[in-house]
């Protein structure tokens, strides 16, 4: 008999009837081993409990019927395309199977076979067709196998008889195999949140006996992604708290009561509580891990400055870092304003400062004659020191990976961590993916907001649109114009960028002076056209998504997004938060020719809500949560079967479960070994430090 933990990570090919072949065409499917194929989880399932017979097929319906072959041919269509024709039959009439230039069909199936049918049904006149169906052989199916058939993710090269013929093999191997520990779960969690044992779970998943069934098992294995998801975010949270003492600050003193006092207005209800809790865990020992969730011009960078200030008063420094020099060109100038009046000392490190000068900064920063340093990426290199590091704020953390926030805190001595971050996300996936961090939200905007007026225009509206646009120039307003999102290639950006540049310069704001803002510009190129954009000497810049985040003109009121369909909702709306920063009327046009409908929609919902949070839950709901696991960095393990949307309650429940197991070491004994394979590097890079 076979251990079972040799078994879930033997090679796929220890399974009979996978050869090198069969093993290169499972390993497309992401299977190397027995236990990924167990793990590759059913797409869905068609419930064979209740076929029905051709007669009742509805048109256009995607249905499953059983029926024997009378007649398999091919012809030739008139345009020379050879199409494969079965005809089968069952009790109430027949139906017509084609395929169109794949002749090796004919010699899969003879007259005779009884198969199991599934595909979109035609129905025209008194014929039924169905092109492309999916079939299988009833014979395949064993008397024990059950009604309820499981539907594989598949490739075109391996059909999904095999698929369930090679994972009924393995969770017969599981079931039977010698089991000193299937279990992954603690007892008292199988049993007090009433789950399935993984054997039954990992069994009834593939080849369920009725629907009930098929429910708890889905229920124990999302619970367990969930909780194991949860104990490791857990113990992360745990483990700074009883990490080595962080630093204290001391309650509010002179220099931050004064930059309070002097703020050029006062700060919203959200902004002054998330403060409160800012400033909480700054005077508490165990060090800060608090993320920041404020839409576009909530006011995140004040409340930076604040806590910056507070680490600076306690003689420490603090650094902030951007994902891009615009950014933190940016966030410079505004901390400065803040800031030096005080007499706290300010500089900027980013990529393109000249040797003499990074060498000055970088003398500074160790010696302690700096006490705020704001940058972009340059502030992790290795030859970055600091005196005494008390603060890390990061701007926009969608933008950096785990490791990078942690080579920054890793500058100083347990330094408290603030994370900033414009991309709000729903309650459920900010538990599932900032987990570790305790979570302050700034929803408030400042008061006198007016909500951007967005439409959205077919290309025919183009020259409307840009005369508006040219209407705004000359009251006194900028403009905006946004070009095509080219994901694949930051060069053909730039060149659609420049394309239309030249048309839009030379026609319609052929008489304002035009600038031009693309990724594959030199640094003093783009601060340049940045600073007459911010100075107001360009009226209309013309850019890429380069100006996506933060950049801050209040004097713009337009923005023009071309081909707005090949944006998300969230880049949508970080887009239009670049206008409606002043006290001006505010406008976002969106452009696309797009007919799909998913598109639309989108797009009408840009029009409608001006709310980052509910834009956020929608785009979860209208593309599903893949989108911010595929952009949101943040190292954390796939979700194999859970759905965040669909799972809330589980994940709820888990959460509390993680919470107590992390306090219970024989609890936290049996998953241990789990969360180590599952969170790597996450795990290892932020304690072994
Ligand atoms: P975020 O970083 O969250 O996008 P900012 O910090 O850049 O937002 O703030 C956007 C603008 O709103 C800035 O011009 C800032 O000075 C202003 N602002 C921030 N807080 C307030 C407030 N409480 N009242 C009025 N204006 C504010
Ligand atoms: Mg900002």
């Amino acid at each position: 008999m076979i251990i079972i933990q040799k078994l879930w990570s033997a090679k796929i090919q220890f399974l009979k009837g996978v050869g090198p072949a069969n093993a290169a065409k499972l390993a497309k499917l992401g299977v190397f081993t027995v236990g990924q194929l167990l793990e590759h989880y059913p797409r869905r399932y068609e419930d064979r409990s209740n076929h029905k017979l051709i007669a009742e097929l509805t048109d256009g319906l995607y249905e499953t019927f059983r029926a024997v072959v009378i007649n398999v041919g091919e012809l030739k269509s008139h345009r020379g395309l050879k199409i494969v024709k079965i005809t089968v039959r069952d009790q109430s009439g027949m139906a017509q199977l084609t395929w169109f230039n794949q002749s090796y069909i004919k010699n899969k199936y003879k007259t005779g076979m009884e198969l199991i049918i599934s595909g979109k049904v035609q129905r025209r006149m008194h014929a039924i067709e169905i092109n492309k169906p999916d079939i299988e052989l009833a014979a395949d199916f064993n008397a024990d196998s059950g009604q309820i058939i499981p539907v594989y993710p598949a490739t075109d090269d391996i059909p999904q008889w095999q698929l369930r013929a090679l994972t009924r093999q393995a969770v017969e191997l599981f079931q039977t195999s010698a089991a000193p520990e299937v279990e992954s779960l603690p007892p008292d969690i199988i049993s007090g949140h009433n789950l399935m044992n993984r054997q039954q779970a990992l069994a009834t998943i593939h080849f369920p006996k009725n629907m009930e069934t098929l429910a708890k098992a889905r229920r124990r294995l999302v619970f367990e992604e969930l909780y194991l998801l949860q104990c490791g975010l857990a113990y992360l949270k745990q483990k700074n708290k009883f990490k080595s003492r962080g630093i204290k600050h001391a309650p509010d003193g002179q220099l931050v009561t004064k930059i309070e006092d002097t703020l050029p207005f006062s700060l919203t209800g959200d902004q002054n509580q998330t403060l409160r809790e800012i400033k909480a865990d700054m005077e508490d020992t165990t060090p800060m891990q608090r993320l920041v969730q404020g839409d576009v011009g909530s006011g995140k960078t004040v409340v930076a400055a604040i806590a910056l200030a507070k680490t600076v008063e306690n003689g420490y420094q603090g650094a902030m870092m951007a994902p891009t020099e615009i950014l933190a060109e940016q966030h410079y100038h505004t901390l400065a304003k803040l800031l030096a009046p005080h007499g706290i000392r300010l500089a900027i490190l980013t990529g393109k400062l000249t040797r003499k000068a990074r060498d000055q900064i970088l003398r500074h920063i160790k010696e302690g004659g700096i006490d705020v340093v704001v940058g972009t990426h340059a502030l992790i290199q290795d030859d970055v020191e600091f005196k005494h590091l008390g603060l890390v704020v990061t701007d926009e953390q969608h933008r950096f990976g785990v490791r990078q926030r942690a080579l920054l805190e890793a500058k100083g001595e347990q330094p408290d961590v603030l994370v900033m971050t414009a991309t709000p996300i729903p309650r459920t996936m900010a538990l599932t993916v900032y987990g570790d961090l305790d979570i302050s939200i700034i929803r408030e905007l400042p008061p006198g907001r007016q909500p951007i007026a967005t439409y959205s225009r077919g290309s025919e509206r183009r020259s409307k649109v840009y005369a508006f646009a040219v209407d705004q120039i000359k009251s006194g307003r900028q403009v905006y114009i946004v070009c095509p999102l080219v994901e694949e290639s930051e060069k053909v950006e730039a060149q659609s960028a420049v394309k239309i540049y030249e048309e839009l310069s030379s026609t319609f704001f052929k008489n304002y002076h035009c600038g031009l803002l693309h990724g594959k510009m030199k640094s003093p190129e783009k601060d340049a056209v940045m600073a007459a954009f911010s100075g107001g000497e360009i009226k209309a810049l013309i850019a890429t998504t380069v100006i996506e985040v933060g950049v801050n003109v209040p004097n713009a009121t337009v923005m023009i997004i071309e081909g707005a369909d090949r944006f998300g909702l969230a880049q949508l709306h970080q887009l239009r938060g670049r206008v409606g920063r002043g006290e001006h009327k505010s406008y976002c046009v969106l452009l696309s020719d797009s007919t799909n409908e998913e598109t639309i929609e989108r797009l009408r919902v840009m029009t409608e809500i001006n709310d980052g949070f509910i834009l956020a839950e929608k785009d979860l709901i209208l593309r599903g949560p893949g989108q911010f696991f595929g952009t949101v960095q943040h190292g954390m393990p796939d979700l194999k079967i859970a759905d965040i949307i669909r799972d809330t309650d589980v994940l709820l429940e888990a959460r509390r479960a993680a919470q107590q197991t992390v306090c219970t070491p024989e609890y936290l004994n049996r998953v241990w070994q789990t969360l180590l394979n599952w969170f790597g590097e996450k795990f290892t890079m932020v304690f072994c430090r």
